[in-house]
């Protein structure tokens, strides 16, 4: 190795790699950034390429399992992968490379590389530079922040700084120096594991003001297994909705978690605050704490595949697995 640290590039697609013309993606990401290996030894690995609204709960595992295999080959593993659901899969690792002893650095592109006005060879040398440097988290490194994975959310269509972690501080900033903040990264408890079990059939809604009662008791018998429920503020709905509250009871009743976040980007759930929130937590609802809905739902998604009934899924989702939530 001579000194030279290595670094495990994984392309899975997503803008930064997709062509101009005729559709499909860039075959020789690392040639067309020669500036990479002035920063360290890469090796290039393709497992798949794809927008990233097409990566499901399957890539994640498989992404995961691909890390684990040969992560102790290299100092830091950078991830090439879409916007759209970056903080979906960055959680879903986070919660599947469980106490991470090297980075893996996640980041993307607004604009494809082969454009003259990319973000994405910046962003590409940025994350590489994280990649040799940082401790062991999954994070984002994109448009100069780097953020812990499983507290981003992507916040713009359009910026180059496309991604912020509303309740949590950035873990760092690359500009004209790498600036790490060291205090605000998480060290491992214990030796790395890898734990990908995983059921998906999980449902994300967002209530709307006004009586919905009717419609929310239609996913009693849709099949699912767990449910994110967003509602209004801290954590508060409407007591008084047709069928809400007893919805949400005759869920618990039959063993299915409702994981209740709050309407806002930052702050946290408090259900004891109002009326709706004392009655949703009454009827069995969990409250999510200062997660991000792509936490909350990833996290829900490993808790129904762990837990045997409500109690250890209720624990399991209370407690901090990768800093992606702060406890009370
Ligand atoms: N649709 C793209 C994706 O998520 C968007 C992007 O990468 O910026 O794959």
């Amino acid at each position: 190795m001579g000194g030279r640290k290595r670094i495990w590039l994984i392309n899975t697609g997503g803008t930064f790699s997709m062509r101009k013309e005729g559709g499909g993606f860039l075959p020789d990401l690392a040639a067309r950034v020669p500036e990479v290996a002035q920063l360290a030894e890469i090796e290039v690995t393709c497992p798949f390429q794809l927008d990233s609204a097409a990566m499901s709960p399957l890539h994640w595992q498989e992404l995961a399992r691909l890390i684990a295999s040969r992560r102790e080959e290299f100092e830091g593993i950078v991830v090439i992968h879409g916007t759209d659901t970056m903080a979906y899969t960055a959680s879903a690792l986070s919660y599947m490379l469980r106490d991470l002893d090297r980075p893996v650095v996640l980041t993307g592109a607004q604009v494809p590389l082969e454009r003259t006005r990319s973000d994405a060879r910046a962003n590409l040398l940025d994350a590489v530079e994280v990649a040799t440097h940082a401790p062991g988290e999954v994070m984002i490194c994109f448009g100069g922040l780097l953020l812990r994975g499983n507290r981003s959310r992507k916040r713009s269509t359009m910026d180059f700084r496309a991604f912020e972690s509303p309740n949590y501080p950035p873990l760092g900033e690359v500009g004209r120096i790498l600036e790490l903040h060291q205090r605000r990264f998480r060290r491992p408890s214990g030796a790395f594991r890898l734990c990908t079990e995983l059921d998906p059939r999980v449902l994300h809604l967002r209530l709307a003001p006004g009586r919905f009662g009717s419609l929310f008791e239609s996913v009693l018998d849709s099949g699912v297994r767990g449910i994110v429920l967003e509602s209004f503020g801290a954590g508060n709905l409407d007591a008084a909705s047709d069928g809400a509250v007893p919805t949400l009871a005759a869920l618990a009743a039959r063993g299915i978690p409702v994981l209740l976040i709050g309407g806002c980007e930052h702050g946290r759930v408090e259900l004891s605050l109002y009326e709706g929130g004392r009655a949703a937590e009454a009827a069995g609802a969990i409250g999510g704490a200062d997660l991000t809905a792509e936490a909350a739902v990833t996290k829900l998604m490993v808790a129904i595949a762990r837990g045997r009934d409500l109690g250890e899924i209720r624990a399991f989702l209370a407690r901090d697995l990768a800093g992606e939530l702060t406890p009370v």
